[in-house]
């Protein structure tokens, strides 16, 4: 077996061909010197870490850029096909470590900079988190494209440069406040390059006129004009040399307005202009609630649509003269809906600019583009407003109506006379157009997150289009980087992987199943046990900083970090915690394994429940935190400002992953996954990929309980869920309810209406008293698990070893080979063993939801 702690430069760790950077300590430190003395004209021994941060990222980018020119060159030469994978949301954060990782330059950078005096753990806060994302969507589509790039895919993201990122959360009063996240601080962003020369003119408003002479051309005129303005986000691939590029859209104004200005033109008219399209690009969701947020998040849309397809079109045309040959070079795939009006937009491209006929350019245009579907939550199913699409965007507004009529036309071929169908189908109805149908519309490939997201999406959202062309629908269950959530976030658990079986499962993550073998050795165990309580103390010491809370590290940590949502069930969780200390309360005698409860998440601005649950643990906090009756058994930890590094901290640390939506909710959830691969034990609900995470780890190394799926959408449909029989018959639940609005917390009785409201006069949506004593019951019994230390561990261990099969990598594997097509070799993940996911793969069980 080979023995190799060196984690982060070892050969063994390099592909076939590649390797690491080839920079000696030496080198390394004065080349850092040299960068820090041209860039700010200073002694080192002055700096701050943040000059130091900014000297050492901008010599990682010269390392990137030379790699970045070579992967161009050899792409230019080698013409493989292109996957851009538009989103409106990459929730990237910080990108210095795992930069260094990729690199191969972890331990020479740190080492260099020791001799220096410098830590480098202490420049890496420095770093802005960049959070251009809401959630797992957006992180999601963070990993795929380190995976792209990890396995040499000619794959790119494309996005916008939200000026501001998700709102920075602070906690006052127990409240959650929002503060613009200005993570630019008026500079540019370290690692991004500015393509002026590449920008590209976006139109809105305006008229279309039809020309018919010989040929019927459409001639959009008295549009406003925007410019996007590229900046480049380097995605460097793992140890191989290859960076792809995360291409971000900034809206500039277009020069010529200003011009008039100066020539004393209509100056309102202009510094109007100049708003808006400042606008354009400075939010990310711009509230919605009323309708000039909601035409600003139409046109941001179009305009990471527009200026994306109008770019790979431009380059495309670069090297290729036949457009027939765009959906054999390029993959358009659209992260949910939001990017939708990519086929439109397609289509306008290849009819107006290419000068193609419809029959010529609609089977390239699905050729081209595949969709993923994200959620089933009706609310977040997208829809715009005729009249606001015709008016913002008349020619796109006449494509959509014509691939309306066309689809239209042909279901009325396959169900002639059934009306009904063929309206739920429609893109454009009740004046409204339905995204998702569009994406279905115009996409080759539509896929969900996870199979039993896949399965609700086929049975019940979509089941007239799976009906219809079945062949479209298919799954792939989300993964989350390795390289990040375990190799750069848990370098002490990635060094003792190390240490029992080498580095391949770096490369290989499949090959981490053969941890398995060191379920039996106690001696791994305890060192597996001794990095857990590491990561634990180095939590504790940042929620004593951060929340002046002393916590006991041999607690259980038992860590429930998403976006605050009703259906993600923070509240019974905290149901959960009320009950325990009631527990406490009347029996002054009890002893319980301690736990910890940490809690994290951003509730959206205008979600005025969610808000509320955040309010609800903080009180919750205050009041058992600060109770020696309980002795200290329990604590309540609620960290502000949830983003990537606070993840990464909190991840490695914890005991217990809770996920535990309500059945048939979660898409897939990828933090459950990261979990997995840290060694944390979930406690779920048959929900999202916890279905396959339960197949993966084994049914014995995770804790499942509540309504299935099927159970959950049958109330949904046919009603007969009686939340107030289980209050009056269940004391430990009339208790609960009642706490929340009768003086027991120390707040008046108007502050948790809410919640009590919604368990007893609004039918309890999302069944919490419900699945409230099988809750309880299996909290118990992880507990008791937890106790008996060695089976602990175990759990632990199993769940790493089989996590595997959770990585992007394969994740991306299966996009390349069966939604994109990728013609060209793809250095594949399982390309020494062939078929070692396939032993991994969960199996398809059948009785999950039918
Ligand atoms: C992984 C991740 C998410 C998604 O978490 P879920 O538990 O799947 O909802 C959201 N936000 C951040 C910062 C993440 O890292």
């Amino acid at each position: 077996m080979l023995i190799n702690s060196n984690l982060y430069n070892c050969e063994p760790l390099t592909a076939p061909g590649t390797k690491p950077e080839a920079l000696s300590v030496t080198e390394f430190r004065d080349s850092f010197v040299h960068k820090f003395a041209a860039m700010h004209g200073k002694p080192l021994s002055t700096a701050t870490d943040g000059e130091k941060f900014a000297a050492l990222a901008a010599l990682l980018r010269e390392i990137i850029s030379k790699n970045l020119i070579t992967t161009r060159q050899e792409r230019a030469r080698t013409d493989p096909k292109q996957v851009y994978y538009l989103s409106i949301e990459f929730l990237l954060g910080r990108l210095l470590a795992t930069n260094l990782v990729n690199l191969g330059l972890r331990e020479t950078c740190a080492e260099a900079l020791s001799q220096l005096g410098i830590q480098l753990d202490s420049l890496l806060p420095e770093e802005e988190d960049a959070g251009l994302g809401n959630g797992g969507l957006g992180r999601l589509a963070a990993c795929y494209l380190d995976s792209m790039a990890a396995l040499g895919l000619a794959g790119h993201g494309c996005g916008l440069r939200y000026r501001y990122g998700l709102f920075e959360q602070k906690i006052i009063n127990g409240y959650q406040h929002e503060y613009p996240d200005n993570w630019l601080q008026d500079r540019s962003y370290v690692w991004e390059y500015r393509r002026p020369d590449e920008q590209i003119a976006v139109r809105y408003g305006g008229t279309v006129r039809m020309q018919t002479n010989g040929k019927t051309r459409f001639l959009h005129e008295n549009y406003e004009q925007v410019m996007a303005v590229p900046y480049d986000v380097p995605v460097v691939g793992f140890q191989n040399k290859i960076v792809n590029t995360l291409r971000l859209w900034s809206a500039e104004i277009d020069i010529s307005h200003y011009t008039c200005c100066r020539q004393g033109a209509d100056c309102n008219s202009v510094i109007d202009y100049k708003h808006g399209v400042e606008a354009l690009t400075d939010l990310l969701y711009p509230d919605d609630t009323h309708y000039e947020g909601q035409l600003l998040r139409l046109k941001q849309q179009y305009f990471l649509v527009s200026a994306s397809l109008q770019s790979i079109v431009r380059s495309f045309r670069l090297n290729h003269d036949a457009l027939r040959l765009l959906p054999a070079k390029a993959a358009i795939h659209i992260n949910d809906t939001h990017p939708a009006l990519a086929v439109p937009e397609l289509m306008r491209i290849l009819l107006d600019d290419c000068g193609l006929g419809w029959d010529e350019a609609w089977p390239l245009t699905v050729a081209t583009i595949s969709y993923t579907n994200h959620t089933i939550l009706p609310e977040a199913l997208e829809t715009w407003p005729v009249t606001m699409v015709a008016q913002l965007l008349p020619r796109i507004h006449m494509l959509i109506q014509e691939i309306n009529e066309r689809t239209g036309r042909e279901l009325w071929h396959t169900y002639p006379g059934d009306w009904d169908r063929i309206r739920a189908m429609s893109i454009v109805a009740d004046g409204q157009v339905h995204m998702a149908h569009l994406a279905i519309a115009g996409s080759h490939s539509v896929n969900g997150v996870a199979r039993i997201h896949t399965e609700i999406l086929k049975q019940s959202v979509m089941r007239n289009f799976a009906a219809c062309t079945p062949d479209k629908f298919t799954n792939v269950t989300n993964g989350i980087t390795h390289r990040r959530w375990l190799l750069t976030a848990n370098p002490r658990l990635a060094a003792l992987i190390n240490d029992a079986i080498g580095p391949d499962w770096i490369k290989t993550p499949a090959k981490l199943a053969e941890l398995a073998a060191a379920a039996s050795d106690p001696g791994f165990l305890a060192a597996l046990a001794a990095v857990k309580l590491d990561n634990k103390r180095q939590l504790a010491r940042y929620i004593k900083a951060k929340n002046n809370l002393t916590v006991d590290i041999n607690s259980i940590f038992d860590s429930h970090i998403k976006r605050m949502h009703a259906y993600k069930r923070q509240f019974l969780n905290v149901m959960h915690i009320m009950d325990l200390y009631n527990r406490l309360r009347a029996d002054p005698a009890l002893t319980i394994a301690p736990r910890t409860f940490i809690f994290g998440g951003k509730a959206a601005p205008g979600y005025y429940k969610a808000k509320k649950t955040i309010k609800l643990i903080n009180t919750l906090a205050d009041k058992i935190n600060n109770d020696p009756a309980i002795r200290d058994q329990l604590k309540v930890v609620f960290l502000e400002n949830y983003n990537v590094s606070l993840a990464e901290l909190i991840i490695p640390a914890a005991d217990v992953s809770e996920q535990i939506s309500t059945a048939s909710r979660e898409a897939s959830g990828t933090g459950n996954m990261k979990f997995m691969m840290n060694g944390a034990v979930t406690i779920g609900t048959l929900d999202g990929a916890n279905i396959e995470i339960r197949e993966a780890a084994g049914a014995d190394n995770i804790f499942v309980f509540g309504l299935s799926a099927n159970e959950v959408l049958d109330y949904y449909q046919q009603g007969g869920y009686n939340p107030r029989e289980l209050y009056t018959s269940d004391p430990r639940l009339k208790t609960i309810t009642d706490q929340l609005v009768n003086g027991f917390f120390p707040v008046g009785p108007e502050e948790f209406r809410l919640h009590y409201d919604d368990l007893l006069h609004h039918g309890d949506e999302y069944f919490l008293l419900q699945d409230f004593a099988g809750y309880v019951d299996t909290q118990n019994r992880l507990a008791a698990a937890y106790c008996d230390q060695q089976r602990w561990q175990r759990l632990g261990l199993l769940n790493i070893a089989y996590s595997g099969w959770f990585s992007s990598d394969r994740t991306f594997a299966e996009y390349a080979t069966d939604i994109w097509q990728l013609t060209e070799p793809v250095p594949f993940w399982n390309q020494d063993q062939p078929g070692i996911y396939d032993q991994l793969r969960p199996l398809a069980r059948q009785d999950v939801l039918c």
